[in-house]
């Protein structure tokens, strides 16, 4: 990525430091927004991180909160800051794809909650980032657009399926992203890319307007390069919405509050036995290790902590997501949204919806309908779903015991760094590897967060630490996060905005 001079400064400062510029008058949303946009000019025909930039729509967003200021009116914490929206959040003046074919000139007639209150609090969407199909993925590879690339390192994957949010993030064409996290779509892209991502608990943020993929487990969530920016975020994203019957009618946790306190000093943190070892890249540990000594050193204290059920997660959830997607998916039939095959006027709406099903789904998504299909089918229902749901019940009573011994457990995010692309796309037990330890949080509905730990020593990329909380105690997981960052920006800079230089900058 030599010789561009795209990243300026607006495009590298912080989410809080371009509200706080902008609401002192020191630069305005429509100058940040044009920074951006030149930037994903600059970088993303490498990264691929966007399927449709929408510069009218951004600078609309930004003049209005411009004249907001204008105006004397109060602006919220991330007023005229840009953003980079997963492409299966609705948006009725955008396309809205799901990495796939099968939604080919559809237009979503409403907003989805997070993209409304998104517009409300004046945060500026820049355009819709890649993702795996309908969220099916870890590595953004199975979006029929084509992969995203690591910034890191273009040759690997940025993770997924959030992994066009992410890269977004992680290569300054926005600072902010919103992803969504079914079985760690959200936590295991932002460790592989190096910066900040949540998992809210769920129904703590909504669903409506989100295309389903695992309706029990989808939850929407923040992504950014520091933890407060990430506490912002989803601050303006969360809270109660009457639109979505599983969104939890209680207050946001005061997430920003605990990303200023960042202290750990008498908090119990459990580490995960079941989450680490045989398997798991050395550099990833290495980096896990120290983390922990650096809680235990800032003043946690740190025991070992089982969780039984844990290595049944994976399993479980592969019979439960592929049950649920086989249900929500059955909705694209070729009559109701976007492509239609085959419909030459003789055809049977039958053989319309086969047709416009084959060619418009991918390879994964197909598998998952069909494993799903099976699981529910008569004959095995209790033997595959139902028993899925039974140790989804024991993972949930796992953390309730941990919870009580402790006030946060703590896991490396993925078994390894960034992976090359290509590596794993024939291999899907390889790549359902990935989300080993983001995916019991999925099933219980705790809330969970990987914040950035260090490059790991073998490979030189970025390491996530997960950190996970009780239901509803999300503000947690920024007290721990914010400790950490702080700590590790101290000792050795910052993992993403120093010690990788990021592209453009030679
Ligand atoms: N990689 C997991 C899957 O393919 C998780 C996806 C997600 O969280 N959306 O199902």
């Amino acid at each position: 990525m030599a010789g561009d001079s795209s990243r300026t400064d607006l495009t590298g400062m912080t989410a809080a430091g371009l509200a706080a510029a902008i609401a002192a008058g020191e630069t305005s949303a429509v100058e940040v927004t044009r920074a951006h946009l030149d930037r994903i000019d600059a970088v993303d025909a490498q990264v691929r991180a966007f399927l449709h930039v929408a510069p009218e729509v951004a600078l609309a967003a930004a003049r209005a909160v411009d004249a907001r200021r204008a105006a004397g009116e109060p602006l919220g914490p991330l007023a005229g800051v840009p953003l980079a929206l997963k492409d299966l959040f609705t948006t009725t003046d955008m396309p809205t794809t799901c990495g796939s074919r099968i939604l080919d000139g559809w237009r979503a007639p409403y907003d989805a909650t997070v993209t409304a209150r998104l517009r409300r609090a004046g945060v500026v969407i820049l355009g819709k980032v890649n993702m795996d199909e309908f969220a099916m993925g870890s590595s953004t590879e199975n979006s029929a657009f084509g992969p995203t690339h690591n910034p890191w390192d273009l040759s690997r994957v940025p993770g997924g399926s959030s992994g066009g949010s992410s890269a977004a993030v992680a290569a300054f064409e926005a600072p902010l992203g919103i992803g969504t996290d079914t079985g760690g779509s959200i936590r295991q892209p932002a460790a592989v890319c190096g910066i900040v991502g949540t998992k809210p608990t769920y129904g703590g943020s909504s669903r409506y307007g989100v295309v389903a993929f695992a309706s029990s487990l989808d939850t929407p969530g923040p992504l950014a390069r520091t933890v407060l920016d990430t506490a912002l975020l989803h601050e303006v994203m969360s809270g109660h919405d009457p639109c979505d019957s599983t969104s939890i009618d209680a207050p946001v946790p005061p997430v920003v509050a605990a990303a200023r306190q960042a202290d750990v000093s008498g908090l119990r943190v459990g580490v995960v036995a079941e989450l680490g070892g045989e398997g798991y890249q050395p550099g990833v540990l290495a980096r896990f290790g120290e983390a922990v000594e650096l809680l235990e050193s800032l003043g946690a204290k740190v025991t070992e902590v089982s969780c039984p059920h844990f290595s049944y997660a994976l399993p479980a959830y592969y019979l439960i997501a592929p049950s649920e997607c086989s249900s929500n998916l059955a909705r694209f039939d070729g009559m109701r949204y976007g492509l239609r095959v085959g419909d030459d006027g003789t055809a049977s709406a039958e053989e319309v919806m086969s047709l416009t099903r084959a060619a418009g789904f991918g390879a994964e998504v197909k598998r998952r309908i069909m494993l799903g299909t099976y699981a529910l089918s008569s004959g095995y229902y209790d033997a595959y779903y139902g028993k899925a749901q039974q140790v989804r019940t024991l993972i949930a009573r796992d953390f309730d015991a941990a919870f009580e011994q402790v006030d946060v457990l703590v896991s490396p995010t993925t078994p390894t760094t960034a992976f090359p692309i290509g590596e794993r796309a024939d291999d899907p037990m390889a790549m359902y590897l990935a989300d080993l330890c983001t995916i019991p949080s999925d099933l219980a509905g705790n809330a969970a967060l990987s914040v950035p730990c260090g490059l790991a020593p073998d490979d030189g990329l970025p390491v996530g630490l997960q950190v996970m909380a009780p239901v509803l105690a999300d503000d947690r997981l920024y007290r721990v996060a914010a400790a950490v960052e702080a700590a590790l920006d101290a000792r050795r800079g910052h993992p993403l905005l120093d010690e990788a230089k990021g592209l453009g900058d030679d």
